[in-house]
């Protein structure tokens, strides 16, 4: 086995980390782990920690770690057949069969899956396939996309745009013109105090009609929403969100994107958040969930409304013209098959419902007073605490202070992984569905100490 002094000399000069602050990387002054076991709800490092993971990798690791039933899946495939494509009609019992996994488990008339890699390529493929049903209804001029501030769904250039978080745009170019971004329905930052959640839920929806009046619904192709707002702070919708949505959205013709990379296959109690608020959407993004992470893969679960027009496409156009070497991996989805199985046969679905309620429950109790608590929010296995400096006011401290991040780091030293979420003082917590009531109590318990030694000192 390598020396941690060799693989840490390594790490610094070869390996060009995601969204790492890479100067101060190279130059070690970012610390770095090496994260080398896993077994249920915990990873170990090889300076000999275990730490509880109350953010399950990025949030995909959703039937915990060291799951053997679903390395065994990996091995056989990868024994039989490592990789075939699944161009022109070519696929595997894995990809066939997850396929049909997928459409048992998606909300009714959703049965198409195409494949891809991450849920980045996927929300790729949704907008493709998005310009394409306009293009095969002679409706060239409907091609805007709508997307929402804080939204996040990928890093790629048309996904990156999709993106509402500045953090993503700046540095690069973004956001495409076609992209435009409505209101967050982010209730604890209302423009107006008074506003109860309904009144906010019409403040958005009519920030959202002003939109399509303005650039005219025959330019506007798509909505992409996630059922809860992840990357961007977790934040469940206010009262009534999704309904009055997608009223406005099916009145002028504009199809809705969900996408569930985070809240598919059982994040919220419900085997989709699209179940979990009654939304009926044209394409759903799926991803970290459906292999739980222990190999890539992601898809766009496709209605068969918009299917019939793909259809009718490549009767008119010939071939669908849109293909990843990687498609419907093997071994993606003899990983797929197998996570799926295990989700169900764990009860981790219902697990996620009551275990995630009393995680946030018990948060609420244990530091929903606390001077610097805004908010404590949470639904299903998903949860939030976000950190002001003044709670009347509802006021952030300067991001210079570094809140949430200074909690996050504390936290650690107390055993616990949460994530400190890129824009406000936010820490998330999205674990394993597997997770017991025992360790949401040590993810409370680190978090309040956490908070309370560095909210002290600010
Ligand atoms: N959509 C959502 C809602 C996500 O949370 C993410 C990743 N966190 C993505 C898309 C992008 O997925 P990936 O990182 O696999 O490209």
């Amino acid at each position: 086995m390598l020396r941690n002094d060799q693989l840490d000399q390594w790490d610094r000069d070869h390996f060009f980390h995601p969204s790492t602050h890479l100067a101060q990387f190279s130059r070690g002054e970012a610390p770095n782990r090496i994260v080398s076991g896993g077994e249920g709800s915990f990873i170990t490092d090889r300076d000999g920690r275990r730490l509880l993971d109350g953010f399950a990798g990025l949030y995909c690791v959703n039937v915990g770690y060291g799951r053997t039933q679903i390395a065994e899946a990996i091995a056989k495939q990868a024994h039989e057949l490592a990789y075939y494509h699944s161009y022109a009609g070519h696929g595997t019992e894995a990809s066939i069969t997850l396929s049909k996994m997928v459409a048992d488990r998606a909300p009714e008339g959703m049965n198409h899956i195409y494949y891809g890699l991450s849920g980045s390529d996927a929300n790729e493929t949704n907008i493709k396939l998005v310009w394409y049903y306009n293009n095969v209804l002679e409706r060239p001029e409907k091609k805007k996309i709508i997307s929402r501030k804080r939204g996040y769904h990928g890093s790629g250039l048309m996904s990156g745009s999709l993106t509402g978080l500045g953090l993503f745009h700046r540095q690069f170019d973004l956001p495409f013109p076609q992209v435009l971004h409505t209101e967050s329905p982010y209730y604890y930052r209302r423009p107006d105090e008074a506003m109860s959640e309904a009144d906010f839920t019409a403040h958005c929806v009519a920030e959202l009609e002003a939109m399509i009046e303005r650039e005219g619904a025959g330019t506007i192709a798509a909505f992409i929403g996630e059922p809860v707002l992840g990357t961007g702070g977790i934040v469940p919708p206010p009262e009534g969100y999704w309904p009055a949505i997608q009223e406005v959205l099916a009145r002028h013709d504009i199809l809705l994107i969900a996408d569930e990379v985070v809240t598919g296959f059982g994040r919220l109690g419900t085997m989709f958040g699209s179940d979990h608020f009654g939304i009926r959407p044209d394409i759903i993004t799926i991803a970290k969930g459906l292999t739980s992470a222990y190999a890539p893969l992601s898809g766009s679960i496709v209605s068969d409304k918009v299917w019939k027009i793909l259809e009718q496409g490549t009767d008119a156009l010939g071939v669908f013209g849109h293909g990843w070497t990687y498609s419907a991996h093997p071994i993606g989805a003899a990983a797929g098959v197998a996570n799926l199985t295990l989700l169900d046969e764990l009860g981790l679905v219902e697990n996620a419902g009551t275990v995630g309620a009393y995680l946030t429950r018990k948060m609420k109790a244990a530091i929903g007073d606390h001077p610097n608590v805004g908010e404590v929010r949470g639904e299903g296995m998903l949860c939030a605490v976000e950190i002001v400096e003044d709670r009347a006011q509802r006021r952030p401290f300067d991001p210079s202070r570094k809140a949430g991040p200074s909690i996050v780091a504390r936290m650690l030293e107390h055993g616990v992984i949460a994530r400190a979420m890129p824009e406000g003082d936010i820490i998330g917590y999205a674990p394993p569905l597997c997770l017991t009531e025992a360790e949401a109590d040590q993810i409370v318990a680190a978090t309040k100490t956490a908070v309370e030694e560095v909210c002290a000192g600010l």
